[in-house]
């Protein structure tokens, strides 16, 4: 039986003083919670804070991105090994954002997929489709190529576990969510492609949904057979909606 995961990707948001606020009232409502595992994916520079406020609960933290580079001459990025000098748990790679933003190519996210796994750090592969990649029903195969580039890096001997995010584009910070029935549809598509490699890398790999993901739709999604939680992004920002949607995973 797989346990929910639920992460929270607080993106390029947030000062000392929100992040100190924000990390108390989790806190206060996520303490004690058992029965779902939790993180939250702060800016890099609030890791310090983050990792001292939430030492020894059940809030793990991660990094929103690495570097595909070992440390080095590489102005502005971070290296996979920083993260775990953090404690990071976790780090988010193939974010639909950095794809977009920063022409991360399928090939780059396997590359820090590899750099994490290095580390130590449990990647959390992002997949998904655009909205003009869905209306021309291109969605499997996007999302096959995407997974496939890492894929076909390992073969099933290297990977015993994954997390993937499935986060449809079009649903990411637009109040539109896929509904769980058209998610469900590609979570399940995911688990046969990794079933293609090992029933057992399938069968282990925790399969989350993100984009727009609210307190009021959560339960109906992680319901679904193949979703084991969420990846969420402006709900992350309110502790209660976060909470709220951790209770749902359980
Ligand atoms: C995300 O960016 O990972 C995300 C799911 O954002 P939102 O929940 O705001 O759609």
């Amino acid at each position: 039986m797989r346990r929910s995961l639920v992460v929270g990707n607080w993106k390029m948001h947030g000062s000392q003083e929100s992040v100190i606020h924000l990390l108390n009232d989790l806190n206060e409502q996520l303490g004690g919670l058992e029965g779902v595992d939790m993180g939250v994916c702060p800016p890099f520079v609030y890791l310090p804070l983050v990792a001292d406020k939430l030492a020894g609960t059940q809030i793990a933290w991660g990094g929103q991105d690495i570097s595909h580079c070992e440390a080095g001459a590489h102005t502005g990025d971070i290296a996979a090994e920083m993260l775990g000098d953090f404690n990071c748990r976790y780090v988010i790679v193939g974010h639909s954002e950095r794809r977009a933003d920063h022409g991360e190519s399928s090939e780059r996210v396997a590359e820090k997929y590899l750099r994490a796994l290095n580390a130590g750090l449990t990647p959390i592969l992002c997949v998904g489709e655009t909205l003009a990649e869905r209306e021309a029903e291109q969605t499997l195969n996007v999302i096959g190529e995407q997974l496939q580039a890492v894929l076909g890096q390992f073969g099933s001997g290297r990977l015993d576990s994954m997390v993937i995010a499935y986060e449809p584009v079009w649903a990411i910070g637009t109040g539109k969510t896929a509904s769980p029935e058209q998610a469900q549809q590609v979570h399940r598509f995911i688990r046969e492609t990794l079933a293609r490699e090992s029933e057992i890398l399938a069968d282990s790999t925790r399969i989350l949904y993100g984009g727009s993901v609210k307190p009021d739709n959560a339960e109906a999604l992680f319901a679904e057979a193949d979703i084991d939680g969420g990846l969420i992004g402006g709900a992350a920002l309110i502790a209660e909606d976060f909470a709220a949607i951790c209770r749902a995973g359980i």
